[in-house]
This record gives structure tokens, sequence and C-alpha cells, in this order.
């Protein structure tokens, strides 16, 4: 059965589901990753469940899942020891009380003892805010204003750093110094006066911008692995010589490790890559499928914390639900050879999609780390976000993506998003995924 198919038999209860939700809510769906103009077209999948490394839609179609999420299902749907610790925490204590309880502190251990970067640390919710907290500890810190970030990077919606993400490049100035271009209407005009755009993997751009810049320079926000430009490693030195630079200038370095975090391994990507960040934000892989974050770092920049100099808040920070989550997620994610045996699962992906596509004849480059890859579509080295604009076939990543989705295999339409592999997949699940991508391949070649 073709796409095609599926998408007027096989899913018409999505169908009907998302025309009834787009009256009421608009996109008809809740983040714009699940639009219509994020690829899903004719339209978003509604799933009925997950389980493990499965979900089923409302028409009963089960799909091995690389969406996973987004990434924060790193141990599968409904994990046990998260579910059951969550549930515990509900029925056995609350939820919001306003006031602190004894596993923050337990949570906080953990996180420390596993990340050397991390000093100290502060929850919140989401990526968006502790980028937001990140950001404005280094500008209090440093008493600068400025804030280096990567085009075709994404670090969350907050007005300050919603910009370039991904932009018409002929419309966003020249490539070694890109213009700031805001994601669309409503940001507000003056705050990318804060904003240094650059070009990933460029060292040479980024010294520049030291140069020109540096005592205004706060911070350099950057994701160690590309993560929102389909995947791009770190060309080798460069995040040693941006540590370096960083360094010499005074500049706060944060690593967002919002998807890379407890995913890359239990210390994220920068013990896989062995740089140490100043500040670090974590989300998604600390809840295991639960909304909490962190932001976590120096002694010295977080000690701005402490006397309320700099204000971190909310409501829900901490609630019972998201430590609960989080202290079992990381218990598991702890437990001995849990990465091994993930990064052996993702491997065996990752290698497997490469030997078959090009056996197929196919211009497909399988670009990963642990459990994080993405399939690029192309002849050339893709180094960052105008790269993959200009050399990636984004026309062959649909048709990609059709074809995988029509034989039960989900990730995200979108080619500058990831496949993502959970602790759940078992070795039946990759053979089944390569089987379906060998039949595809065969198509598309
Ligand atoms: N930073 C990165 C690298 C992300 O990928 C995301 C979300 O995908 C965010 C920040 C924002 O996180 P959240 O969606 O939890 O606000």
């Amino acid at each position: 059965m073709n796409f095609m198919q599926i998408q007027t038999t096989a899913t018409q209860t999505s169908g009907a589901l998302f025309e009834a939700a787009r009256r009421l809510i608009p996109g008809g769906v809740n983040s714009t990753a699940r639009a219509q103009w994020s690829g899903w077209t004719p339209h978003p999948l509604f799933v009925e469940k997950g389980f493990g490394s499965q979900v089923q839609d409302v028409d009963g179609n089960v799909y091995i899942d690389y969406l996973l999420g987004l990434g924060p299902m790193i141990l599968g749907h409904r994990p046990l020891a998260v579910t059951q610790a969550v549930v515990d925490f509900i029925q056995q204590r609350g939820t919001v009380f306003a006031l602190p309880t004894a596993d923050e502190a337990v949570l906080a251990q953990k996180i420390v003892d596993a990340l050397p970067s991390v000093e100290r640390v502060r929850l919140c919710n989401t990526g968006t805010e502790a980028v937001l907290y990140a950001t404005r500890l280094a500008r209090a810190f440093t008493g600068r204003t400025k804030i280096i970030r990567f085009e075709g990077m994404y670090h969350g919606f907050s007005d300050a750093v919603y910009w370039s993400k991904h932009p018409a490049i002929e419309k966003a100035g020249p490539d070694s110094q890109p213009y700031p271009v805001p994601q669309g209407p409503g940001l507000p005009a003056g705050v990318e006066a804060n904003l240094i755009i650059l070009p990933w993997n460029d060292a040479d751009a980024l010294k520049a911008a030291i140069e020109t810049h540096g005592n205004k320079i706060a911070a350099v926000l950057t994701e160690p692995v590309m993560c929102n430009t389909g995947c791009i490693l770190p060309e080798p030195g460069y995040l040693e010589t941006m540590r370096a630079m960083t360094e010499k200038a005074g500049i706060v370095l944060i690593f967002d490790e919002v998807i890379t975090g407890f995913r890359l391994s239990i210390g994220g990507a920068q013990a896989r890559l062995r740089i140490t960040p100043d500040l670090s934000v974590f989300a998604k892989g600390l809840g295991g499928g639960f909304p909490v974050a962190a932001l976590g770092g120096r002694r010295d920049i977080m000690a701005l914390v402490d006397d309320g100099r700099v204000s971190m808040a909310g409501t829900y920070t901490a609630n019972g639900i998201a430590v609960a989550a989080a202290n079992a997620t990381l218990d598991e994610l702890s437990a001995p050879g849990f990465y091994d045996a993930l990064d052996a699962v993702s491997d065996r992906l990752r290698y497997g999609l490469q030997d078959v596509l090009t056996k197929a004849g196919l211009p497909a480059h399988v670009v990963g780390i642990g459990a994080l890859m993405q399939v690029w579509f192309t002849t050339r080295p893709i180094r960052n976000y105008r790269d993959a604009e200009r050399f990636a076939d984004q026309q062959l990543f649909d048709r990609w993506w059709r074809g995988m989705l029509s034989r039960g295999v989900l990730f995200h339409p979108g080619a500058y998003e990831n496949l993502f592999v959970s602790a759940a997949h078992t070795q039946e699940d990759i053979d089944a995924t390569l089987d379906a991508a060998r039949d595809v391949a065969r198509e598309l070649a």
C-alpha cells in the first residue's frame, strides 16, 4: 500500500479529527512541529497510545516510532518505573506545593554527579525557559548584552532567541555574517541588536565576531551537535576552538543540550565530545516524557541566583510530578550498560540505513551520534544550515518519509528534524525498519 492510499483510507479517523480540531485550535494542533506546514500532509496522525518502541494511531495503525515525542521518550513509551514513580507521587503526596520537597536535592545530586561541568543546578519546566534563564545569567554575570547564536539552530520560542532558525538565505545576508531574521511577525524589533548570528562549524567567523564585539558578548549559545537542521556533527576541533576563544574573551559558553542531554550519554554531548561549557541546559531526556528542564553550570555563575540577584521563578518549577519523573528516569539511565545497549541498537540502525541506501545507489548520508541521527540526501558534506539549504534534496527526503510511513515506520516529515532511538527499540524493530528501508530505497532509486 502506498502512502496516499494510507492517507485516504487507513488514516481517515485522523483526518476527520484534524478537520474537527482545526475549527477550534489554530492549525488543528498545539505545536508548530505538528502542523501541516511542518510537513504533516495531508494531516498529522492522531495518536491513540504508545507502548515501548511503538505508537498506534486512532485508525489502529501501529508504527515503529523514531519520532519519540521529538526526543523525550528515551526509555520508550510508558516506561514502567517512571510511570509508577509519578502515579505514586500523585496518589501519595500531591502535585504542587510552592514549597520545596526533599526529592529536589536528590535529583540535583544525580544531575551534578552525571555532569562534571554542572556544579549547581536549578529546575524549570521547558527548554525554552532554561535557555531564557541561561542567557539572563550570562548577561548578569558578564555585564554584557550580546549573545552569539548560530543560523539553523533552535533554542526555544522566546522573543530574545527565536531568530534565524531557518531563514530564507537569499534574504539573510552574506554567508560569513548572516543577518538576524525573525522567525515571524510579532517578535519585537530591536531585540536583534543583542544577537550576533553566525554560521556554525566556522571557526574563522567566530574569531572575527569575537575580535569585533568581544567586550560586548555575554555568551555563545550553541547546541554541541546541531540537531535542528537535521543532524550535523561538529567538525574536529571546532568546539575545542570555541571553548578556547570564549574562555580567553571572558564569554560564557552555553551548551543547549535540550536534545543531546541524557541522550548521547549520561553526561550528554559534553561528556561524549569532552568539552566543558560554563552553563548547560537540559530538558527532553531528563524527564522520560514529563515536562521538566534544568539549567546548571559553574558555581560562580549560578551564585547569582543564590541571593535572588537573578530571579528564576515559576509556579510549576520542580513540581512533584516533574521531580518524581526525572528522579526515576535518571535511575534508569544510570543502570550499568544502559548507553552501551542504546548505542548498539542505534548504530545497527545508522549503519544499516547507510548500507541500504548506498546499495540502492541513492546519494544518502546517515549522519548521527549515538541514539540521534538523520538521513541527508546529498552528494556534498553538510557543515551548517546554508549547506543544507543549498545541497540537501528535500523532495527526495519527503518521498523517503512517505515511503517509510506507509510501511509502518514513523519519524518527523521534516528533513531538518532527527530520528530518535529509545532503550525500548529492539534488534527486531531495527531489522523491520531496514526491511522497510530496502523497499523504499528500491522505489526511490
Ligand atoms: N533547545 C533545543 C536545542 C531544542 O531542540 C528545543 C526544542 O525542541 C528547545 C531548546 C526548546 O525546548 P522546549 O520545547 O522544551 O521549550
